[in-house]
């Protein structure tokens, strides 16, 4: 999930996600012979050391052969297995059930093989499987707090460098809670309209002469003309900015404090990135009149899930105030959860 920074990571931003207490786990057991099997959701998928090269594997079991794909490449021995899947975590609901998968995945391979990989080179390696095994251009986010998220923390991820810092987020400490909501909203023209995002940021960049987006100020975004192109990359360097200042709050404990950063990422991405569809609107407004210190969207937009930083005592009543605009505005009921900043992948056994 995450906090805040959308739309930052293809421009060499920061983001700041932290990981949800949803799980996927993994048991795996040797077997002592060349291949694999995987069990999930009452499929059983086979493959042989053959199939280790992209697009062998097509459908979900893609994601484990190409983490077993991705290690080899990397020039890890990876022992024949047999790998039984059980998750908690949505599927396709923005929460990256994917990033899930392959870092339990990768977490139980690397167990059993007896290598031991830096933090980052996990998630770099679990993102591999994805851009270029299933073929997924996904950013490194996921598969980083997947890999790196403390128990309490946020990850402060700098997508130029690779840096990372673990940021507190005692959510339950200050007597707080984050919502989750999932908008239910039926996706509408998301894959050419990122695609369009990303040509957008791309000109941005070119026009004001700047390697990426994260380079460019907010005196720089006045000299766009083009009126689309200007809000489009306001969005990106006041995002970065938000980003920042949400870190800086953190740091010194002003954790009600991060709730406007929130909700002006929201209006940013509603008015400025143009991103946002009438259920997440719906949703963080409710939120919002229910009391919660700030709300937004996350994830790449026009649809998944809605964020919102409430007092943990009137959780339920911003639950109810979303329920009660959704059937009001005759939309899908939403699904929510509390969250609390959680460990990323480890080994239980
Ligand atoms: P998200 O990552 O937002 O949940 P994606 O489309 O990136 O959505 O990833 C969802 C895909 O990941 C599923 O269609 C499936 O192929 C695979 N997947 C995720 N979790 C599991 C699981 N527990 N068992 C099998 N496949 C899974
Ligand atoms: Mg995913």
């Amino acid at each position: 999930m995450n906090l805040i920074g959308e739309h930052t990571d293809y421009n060499d931003g920061f983001v700041l996600p932290f990981a949800l207490p949803r799980r996927t786990v993994v048991t795996a057991a040797a077997t002592g012979e060349p291949g694999w099997t995987v069990r999930s959701r009452g499929e059983e998928v086979s493959f042989g050391p053959a199939d280790l090269r992209p697009g062998a594997v097509e459908g979900w079991a893609g994601y484990v052969a190409g983490v077993a794909w991705a290690l080899r490449d990397a020039g890890h021995e990876v022992p024949g297995a047999r790998l039984e899947l059980i998750s908690d975590v949505p599927v396709g609901a923005g929460l990256s059930s994917s990033a899930a998968l392959e870092c339990a995945v990768l977490a139980a391979l690397t167990g059993l093989a007896g290598v031991e990989l830096a933090g980052m080179d996990r998630a770099r390696l679990a993102r591999r499987a994805e851009n270029d095994y299933v073929g997924v251009p996904c950013g490194i986010m996921d598969q980083a707090a997947s890999t790196l998220a403390r128990d309490g923390h946020a990850l402060f991820l700098d997508c130029r460098t690779g840096e990372t810092e673990q940021v507190p987020l005692p959510l339950a400490d200050a007597g707080l809670a984050m919502l989750v909501l999932d908008s239910k909203a039926p996706h509408r023209l998301a894959d050419g309209a990122y695609a369009e995002r990303l040509a957008a940021c791309r000109t941005g960049a070119d026009l004001l002469g700047v390697p990426a987006l994260r380079d460019a100020t907010p005196a720089d975004v006045d000299r766009i003309d083009d009126a689309v192109i200007r809000r489009r990359v306001r969005h990106v360097v006041t995002e970065n900015d938000r980003v920042l200042a949400t870190v800086d709050r953190l740091r010194t404990g002003d954790l009600r404090g991060i709730g406007e950063l929130l909700t002006a990422s929201h209006a940013s991405m509603r008015d400025d990135f143009e991103i946002t569809v009438p259920e997440v609107d719906t949703a963080v407004e409710a939120a919002l009149a229910a009391g919660a210190y700030g709300a937004r969207m996350t994830g790449g937009g026009f649809g998944g899930c809605v964020i919102a930083l409430t007092d943990a005592d009137r959780l339920d009543a911003v639950r109810e105030a979303v329920e009660r605009a959704y059937a009001e505005r005759g939309f899908t009921p939403p699904e929510s959860f509390a969250a609390l900043p959680s460990p990323g992948a480890q080994r239980l056994a």
